[in-house]
């Protein structure tokens, strides 16, 4: 084994990390962390120390870790069938089985899945989806995408620009034209703290009509959020807002596009987040907890109203022009297999519903009351909490202070790692589905100490 310092000084010579301070890094004054092993819903690095990961890498390792029969799958198809394509009409058995299983899952009046790598691609699979329905409707003009502020969908160039989150777009030239964002359903941070939380989904309501209004309906093809805002803060959307939005969606005749990325196959303790909030999306983004991040695979799920179409336009304009080398890759196809059925086995959406929720509650009874805690929210095997300098006026730190990135630093030195969230003070967990409620009371009262260290 390669002592440490020497793959620390490689890794800085040589590895460009994403989302990385890259200047900082260099300088060796970012951290730096080789993970070596884990099981369930612990990491361990190359120096021995074991962490509780409250953040299942990024929301996707959702089984825990270390599973065999996962990895025993993964070796079963790479020693049978490695690779083969699925461009026109082949398929592995895991491939298909993965596609059956899926559907059997999804929300109802969903008709075929379609395969990529990544949340990202699969955004990008769905962009193109979209322009392509229109196409084949004879609307050439219905291609813009609604997104909301702070949703988060990828950061390439088309996703990317879906994203709306200031750090993924300054800088690199982004949002592309044909891509608006509206309202966040952030009700925490809303501008008139007078207003009830069905006065701000009407608030929010009311800014979609507006910008639908401004545009023309006619130029808006389809709008796309998340069912709980993730990336973007961990926000559960305020009372009666999917329903409202559903409503003004439908009556323009604009597609909705539900980026289950982090909330498909149980994070709420429901199968898929359009369930728990009845969402009747017509195209869901899923990743992550797909393989739970056993190998890559993203999908973009289709109902049967967008595949009528789109099998007209094969009718019309000849093969669907659309495909990734990997697209249904069967290494990943066999762990998404493996996966769902582990899943089941386990009752893992069960515990996600049931453990999120104790989760929910402990955070909020340890550190909720903390004069600098604004918030204490989530919904299920999400939770975040979010500091402000004022709980009256909701007053923001100065930035420069890096409140949650300090608090996150002093809990990850008692061995529990939360995510500082990209955008505001906020520090999010999503722990792996098999959390207890001993590692619950673990992650509460090592945050409690962390805030009290950093806070007062
Ligand atoms: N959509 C959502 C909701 C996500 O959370 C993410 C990733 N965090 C993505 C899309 C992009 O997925 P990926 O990073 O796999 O491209």
């Amino acid at each position: 084994m390669l002592k440490n310092d020497q793959l620390e000084e490689w890794d800085r010579e040589n590895f460009f990390h994403p989302s990385t301070h890259l200047a900082e890094f260099a300088r060796g004054n970012a951290p730096q962390r080789v993970i070596k092993t884990a099981s369930g819903c612990r990491i361990t690095d190359r120096d021995g120390s074991e962490l509780l990961d409250a953040f299942a890498g990024l929301y996707c390792v959702n089984v825990g870790y270390g599973r065999q029969e996962i990895a025993e799958a993964i070796a079963d198809q790479a020693r049978e069938l490695a690779y083969y394509h699925a461009y026109v009409g082949h398929g592995t058995e895991a491939s298909i089985t993965l596609s059956k299983m899926v559907l059997d899952r999804a929300p109802k009046g969903m008709s075929k899945v379609y395969y990529g790598l990544g949340g990202s691609d699969a955004n990008t699979t769905n962009v193109k989806i979209v322009w392509y329905y229109n196409n084949v409707l004879g609307r050439p003009e219905k291609k813009k995408i609604i997104s909301r502020w702070r949703g988060y969908h990828g950061s390439g160039l088309v996703n990317g620009s879906l994203t709306g989150l200031k750090l993924f777009h300054d800088k690199f030239d982004l949002p592309f034209d044909r891509f608006l964002h509206t309202e966040a359903p952030y009700y925490f941070r809303r501008d008139d703290l007078s207003q009830s939380e069905e006065q701000f989904t009407d608030h929010c309501v009311a800014e979609l009509e507006a910008m639908i209004e401004r545009e023309g309906a006619d130029t808006i093809a389809a709008f796309i959020g998340e069912p709980v805002l993730g990336t973007g803060g961990i926000v559960p959307p305020p009372a009666g807002y999917w329903e409202k939005i559903q409503a003004v969606l439908d009556k323009h005749d604009i597609l909705l596009i539900a980026d289950e990325v982090v909330t498909g196959f149980g994070r709420l303790g429901s199968m898929f987040g359009s369930d728990h909030y009845g969402i009747r999306p017509d195209i869901i983004t899923i990743a992550k907890g797909l393989t739970s991040a056993y190998a890559p695979l993203s999908g973009s799920i289709i109902n049967d109203k967008v595949w009528q179409v789109l099998e007209r336009g094969t009718d019309e304009f000849g093969a669907f022009g659309h495909g990734w080398t990997y697209s249904a890759h069967p290494i990943g196809a066999a762990a998404g297999v493996a996966n769902l059925r582990l899943i089941d086995e386990l009752n893992l959406v069960q515990n996600a519903g049931e453990t999120g929720a104790y989760l929910n509650q402990a955070l909020r009874e340890a550190v909720g009351d903390h004069a600098n805690v604004g918030d204490v929210r989530g919904e299920g095997m999400l939770c975040a909490v979010e500091f402000v300098e004022d709980r009256d006026d909701r007053r923001y730190f100065d930035a420069s202070k890096t409140v949650a990135a300090s608090v996150n630093a002093a809990l990850l030195r008692r061995g529990v790692i939360g995510r500082a969230m990209p955008q505001g003070d906020i520090i999010g967990f999503a722990p792996p589905f098999c959390l207890t409620r001993d590692d619950v009371d673990e992650i509460a009262s090592k945050l409690k100490d962390s805030v009290r260290e950093v806070l007062g």
